[in-house]
């Protein structure tokens, strides 16, 4: 771990669940600027602008500039601006602040779209499903933000894009495109905006599935720690760090 110059944090499971905070946090953070490395957050949500991710991090007494932090809401726009024409209609499945900035930059369209995007809200109604299903055609392309079926609150688990994905997949027949972790997208976004070398990143995250599988198949360094989501009992993968919390982080580095 001593050549680490580059750290990405997971925000849900790792410093908070909801409003609680999850120790260690803020000692991790104090640690790792006082050796000069440099790290970034990296979270799945798209649900939300910047400053709200910044505040739940204020609220644990841990201060960092909003540049510091990647939602899947900042990927998706990046993704679709970069592979798609500015005249191409979209349709948004998630939350209003995703709705907005995209609706923003592409034509809304309910009936035949270019694009459909998935992202979670906690309001999202089955009838809302049923409409995405019926206005995918042959031409629709379909980008979603993340696949973690779950979120971890402080003492139980709330539904994520990963189930939308699922049943959309189901019923469509068609490929989805998913630009947050374990996507490699995430991490090249990353390495490239921040100009990290991939050789001397650690990827920290609680989930097995995107934030450990994402980053090693990327070739980053990894270390799961134990404050979210378990492990999966299947797993046959000893090639990575756990940690209990990120207290233990500490020592590491
Ligand atoms: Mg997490």
């Amino acid at each position: 771990m001593e050549d680490i110059k580059f750290i990405i944090f997971d925000l849900d499971g790792v410093f908070y669940k909801d409003e609680h905070c999850i120790e260690g946090g803020k000692e991790i953070v104090e640690h790792i600027k006082k050796n000069d490395t440099e790290f970034c957050f990296l979270t799945n949500n798209s649900n939300h602008p910047l400053n709200f991710y910044k505040n739940r991090l204020e609220a644990c007494k841990i201060s960092v500039e909003e540049d510091k932090i990647v939602t899947t809401g900042v990927l998706l726009q990046n993704y679709i601006v970069k592979n798609f024409s500015t005249r191409s209609s979209i349709y948004v499945l998630g939350s209003s602040f995703l709705k907005n900035s995209l609706y923003k930059l592409f034509d809304f369209d309910d009936t035949n779209p270019d694009i459909v995007v998935l992202g979670m809200d906690e309001n999202i109604k089955l009838k809302d499903i049923s409409k995405v299903i019926n206005i995918i055609s042959d031409k629709t392309k379909i980008i979603a933000s993340n696949p973690d079926k779950l979120i971890p609150k402080k003492e139980t688990f709330g539904l994520e894009c990963g189930v939308l994905i699922d049943i959309i997949k189901d019923m469509t027949g068609k490929d989805i495109k998913v630009v947050g972790k374990p996507d490699s997208f995430a991490y090249s976004y990353i390495i490239e905006k921040f100009s990290a070398d991939k050789k001397q990143t650690l990827m920290v995250g609680d989930t097995y599935e995107t934030d450990i599988l994402g980053a090693k198949n990327f070739g980053l360094k990894t270390v799961w720690v134990n404050t979210g989501n378990k492990l999966p009992t299947s797993i046959r993968d000893d090639n990575f760090l756990r940690i209990d919390s990120l207290k233990e982080l500490v020592k590491f580095l």
